[in-house]
């Protein structure tokens, strides 16, 4: 037993501790067998560093004053500063954090970039708050947040519900209070104050890297291959065009509303448009077929990309999944459940912290970027994103096969052992 666990049992229990934060320590527990890891390493890596709660008031537009929670959690600077997104939603907790802060170690260490793990929210629907009002919102988290937050310190991104708008105004907010612009506090900005060109494509496009990789890898060519793309969103839409520049063919693509489905192939460009340029819902389209979400994670495909949310997977739908692999661009779609059942079946699932680093790797890119106040080209970004995603997928992959373990298992492994190794070297203050 710990010192912080005898804590927390003579108290209550520790804030962090959710549902979530357990699943991803026990994906942690059940990673270290093959990670060679000190056990006092492991037993500091178990805990965030670091986690604030903080009360935002914000004066609505109709007068009144609302106080709304608040986290930021950070939970390894074992190898650099802790980055990760800021979501705006009703359910955030301080546990979802935690969770979602130890992925980023893992993912960050996984693609060598010197990071740790962090994750932040805000409690609140942002449907229901005007521009004006998230605005402010934006601004006064900012200013709660100053003492953590930083270039070197923790450099947040956008997440659920936040943008490049948010970003403008989280970097707005910090420049003023020190005096000068720093443009290297957040990632994910508009370009005209420093955001980096080919972010926005960066984990779509990334998604579609490591889905070429592991078909060479296999054997299957990825020219031909028939794909489902749930979430049409800025991952899903990207790697939907993405898949067809390379020659592969997109049967179904969905979104809130339900899915589009043509066996045929669908116009990616024409949906993009209806969707992204018009705003409206796939199922209003009147040139393809419709099923719902459910369905269509279960039509018989070569390659299901999953880029809408968490949990989409379970042990109830994963024995009749007819995909021969699965790419998860979102964060968490797949349950421990479905991983299992998955893996029974010999359907590789390409994991959520190798398949969608893309966006965090060119938010790296980004902050190197502002830091040396030097611009690169969209060509040599896609060309740096490209070798570091396939430095990654080749070290998860010969330790997949070398040890037998699922690309998951592998991924987590290669990722802990980076920040394992490094905190090993530092050794633990004092
Ligand atoms: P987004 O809001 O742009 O798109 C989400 C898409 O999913 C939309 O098309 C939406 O209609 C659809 N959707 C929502 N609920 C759905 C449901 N129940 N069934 C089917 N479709 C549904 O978000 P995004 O940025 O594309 O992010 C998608 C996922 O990828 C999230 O899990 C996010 O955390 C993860 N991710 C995003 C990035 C990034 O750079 N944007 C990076 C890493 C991970």
């Amino acid at each position: 037993m710990t010192g912080i666990e005898e804590a927390s049992l003579e108290r209550a229990p520790l804030e962090w501790d959710t549902p979530l934060f357990h699943t991803a320590v026990s994906q942690f527990e059940q990673a270290l067998p093959y990670a060679d890891v000190d056990e006092h390493v492991a037993e500091r890596l178990r805990y965030p560093e670091r986690a604030v709660v903080v009360s935002v008031p914000v004066h609505l537009d109709d007068g009144s004053l609302r106080v709304f929670p608040a986290y930021r959690v950070q939970h390894s600077n074992v190898l650099g500063p802790t980055k990760g997104g800021i979501r705006y939603d009703a359910h955030v907790t301080l546990g979802e954090c935690a969770a979602l802060a130890m992925w980023m170690t893992w993912k960050c260490a996984l693609l060598r970039l010197p990071y740790g793990g962090a994750k932040g929210g805000v409690r609140c629907t942002p449907r229901e708050l005007s521009e004006s009002e998230l605005e402010r919102l934006t601004r006064r988290y900012t200013s709660e947040m100053m003492p953590v937050i930083g270039p070197q310190e923790d450099v947040p991104a956008p997440d659920m519900a936040t943008d490049e708008k948010t970003m403008a105004w989280m970097m707005d907010t910090y420049s003023m209070q020190k005096g000068y612009a720093v443009p290297e506090v957040v990632t994910g900005k508009p370009i005209s104050i420093g955001g980096s060109v080919f972010r926005a494509e960066a984990t779509g496009v990334g998604v579609v890297m490591v889905i070429e990789r592991a078909c060479q890898r296999l054997g299957r060519p990825l020219e031909g291959a028939t794909c489902v793309v749930q979430g049409f969103g800025k991952v899903g839409g990207v790697a939907a065009q993405d898949l067809v520049a390379r020659g592969a063919t997109v049967v179904a693509v969905s979104d809130l509303s339900g899915a589009a489905y043509r066996e045929e192939g669908l116009d990616v460009e024409a949906l993009l448009d209806w969707s992204h340029n018009q705003h409206r819902p796939l199922i209003e389209r009147d040139d393809c077929n419709h099923v719902t979400n459910e369905e269509m994670l279960e039509l018989p495909c070569d390659i299901l990309v999953l880029a809408a949310l968490e949990e989409q997977l379970t042990a109830e739908n994963a024995p009749r999944i007819k995909a021969r692999m699965v790419a998860e661009g979102a964060n968490g779609p797949t349950t421990l459940g479905a991983d299992s059942i998955l893996a029974e079946r010999g359907i590789p699932v390409l994991p959520d912290i190798l398949t969608n680093a893309g966006g965090v790797t060119v938010s790296y890119f980004e902050w190197v970027q502002d830091l040396g106040r030097l611009f690169w080209s969209r060509d040599e970004i896609r060309a740096r994103l490209g070798e570091k995603m396939a430095d990654a997928f080749d070290r998860v992959w010969e330790l997949s096969e070398s040890r037998g373990l699922t690309l998951r298992r592998a991924a987590l492994v290669v990722g802990i052992r980076e920040v394992a190794e490094a905190l090993s070297a530092r050794g633990i203050f004092p």
